[in-house]
């Protein structure tokens, strides 16, 4: 077997990236596009010592889980690894990922598949998009998406996971170049002004910023953009962000408000979020609700509770749990999120918040030395590397009744959940949610208590 050989497969399970896996003649084989169930003719691309990869070329009998990809590009993008699997088999697959990453990493080995919360409606779920600005071979402005594992970018304004408004808001500022000559950014070179297109929609309010990533300050002409933006209905911020960096991170420190507010507000809940562009918000509001939903029915609260919630953005949490409990506390690394949080409190008049800017690594640590804080219940939501061992130490040592510890990686998870489980905690409860549909990723929220001594 070598490198372009055409071999018949049928697929007989799924990697933890989404890709189908079938054996031949003693080789496993892992498919990008493939469905568990499918037999499938690929063409092998890359061997190794007992396993290699393949590309799908046809599907010589499709599974009965597989379904028609609703975007044109679902193979192209690096965004939706999913999309040819049906919604319910995405679901099983979640589960039995979280349950794979607790029996394995975590050594929780009785760990039965979580329950998921899924969507409804499993389309235009994003509030949130950021598509990178470049120019084509024959030097026409393009915005899209980076193909998968690279920084091509494939013209594309319409992506199914977004809000309708994408389209018209990057065709109304890819003309605009057009007309002043604007360049686009390019990234060998580092030269040239766009470099991407930020859009964010509240949900519930319907308010629409629109965010130009610039190699510089000065955009020609930019008020009469602003005029051609405010025709769309909802448009309340418009902002130029400077980003001067040979870098991937998207937005830059410096922001320029244009025309409006420099955030947009959002509800979850009876909560009223202003985010403001450099802040984390939730990318899928409708489920944010169910998975903060089932984190206060974990957190048990009866109203007099002091409530720590690390690493908690804008403050989403805290004051989603604020008005059952006693005290809440909250620390974030990013300070403009600290901002739109104390901000947050005071919209809501919410008045038994407070929050703390810092590495929760760094700050509950020192709080505790030299305060003394406790905690009743602890909420945690890191991202993908999950909980630092100085924060999870310091969470043991306020000995907190409860931990509810919300996850995007349930890998990093189950580690921390082990490390928790030796120091007195016990896993009662487990529960994926379904915030990114037709991706490989998943939301978890797991409830941990104190073993009594
Ligand atoms: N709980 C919030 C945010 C979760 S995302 C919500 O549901 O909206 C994770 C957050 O952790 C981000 O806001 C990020 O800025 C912050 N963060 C990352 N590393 C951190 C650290 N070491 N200490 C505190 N916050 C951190």
């Amino acid at each position: 077997m070598k490198k372009n050989d055409t071999i018949t497969l049928k697929i007989e399970d799924i990697g933890i990236n989404g890709e189908g896996i079938g054996k031949f003649e003693g080789f496993t084989f892992f498919v990008k596009d493939a469905v568990v169930g499918d037999v499938i003719e690929g063409k092998i691309m890359k061997m190794k010592k007992n396993y290699g990869y393949a590309r799908l070329m046809q599907v010589l009998s499709p599974s009965p889980a597989r379904g028609t990809p609703r975007c044109a590009y679902a193979r192209q993008c690096g965004g939706c690894q999913l999309q040819a699997m049906d919604y319910e088999a995405q679901l099983a697959f979640k589960a039995k990922k979280i349950q794979d990453h607790l029996v394995r990493i975590g050594g929780f080995s009785h760990m039965e598949r979580p329950q998921i919360l899924g969507m409804d409606e499993p389309w235009r779920y994003r509030n949130k998009a950021q598509f990178p600005v470049g120019t084509d071979g024959d030097g026409r402005i393009v915005a899209g998406f980076y193909a998968v594992h690279s920084h091509r970018i494939i013209p594309c304004e319409e992506c199914w996971l977004g809000v309708e408004e994408n389209k018209t808001i990057l065709y109304k500022i890819r003309k605009h170049m057009e007309k002043h000559g604007i360049t686009a950014y390019n990234e060998t070179t580092g030269r040239g002004l766009v470099r991407h297109v930020l859009i964010r929609k509240g949900f519930v309010t319907g308010e629409l910023m629109v965010c130009l990533v610039l190699n510089g300050r000065k955009f020609a002409a930019v008020e009469e953009l602003a005029e051609s933006l405010r025709g769309i209905s909802g448009m309340t911020s418009i902002l130029i962000s400077v980003n001067r960096e040979n870098t991937n991170v998207i937005l830059g420190r410096e922001l320029i408000p244009v025309w409006g507010q420099t955030y947009i507000t959002d509800q979850i809940g009876d909560i009223t979020y202003r985010i403001s562009p450099l802040s984390f918000y939730q990318v899928n509001p409708v489920q944010t609700r169910k998975l903060y939903e089932k984190a206060l029915e974990y957190a048990d609260l009866k109203g007099e509770e002091t409530v720590w919630d690390l690493y908690c953005g804008i403050g989403t949490i805290s004051l989603f749990l604020a008005r059952k409990a006693g005290q809440v506390y909250g620390v974030e690394i990013v300070p403009e999120a600290v901002e739109d949080a104390q901000k947050n409190a005071q919209i809501n008049g919410i008045e038994n918040a407070r929050f703390f800017a810092g590495k929760a690594e760094e700050v509950l640590p020192r709080l505790y030395e030299e305060e003394g804080i406790r905690a009743d219940v602890i909420v945690v939501d890191p991202p993908r590397k999950g909980c630092d061992p100085a924060a999870l130490q310091t969470m043991v040592k306020m000995r907190p009744e409860r931990i509810v510890y919300i996850s995007c990686d349930s890998a990093t998870l189950a580690r921390d959940l082990k490390y928790l489980c030796g120091e007195g905690y016990e896993v009662m409860g487990v529960t994926g949610c379904d915030m990114f549909p037709w991706t490989v990723h998943v939301e978890t929220v797991a409830l941990l208590t104190r073993k009594a001594p």
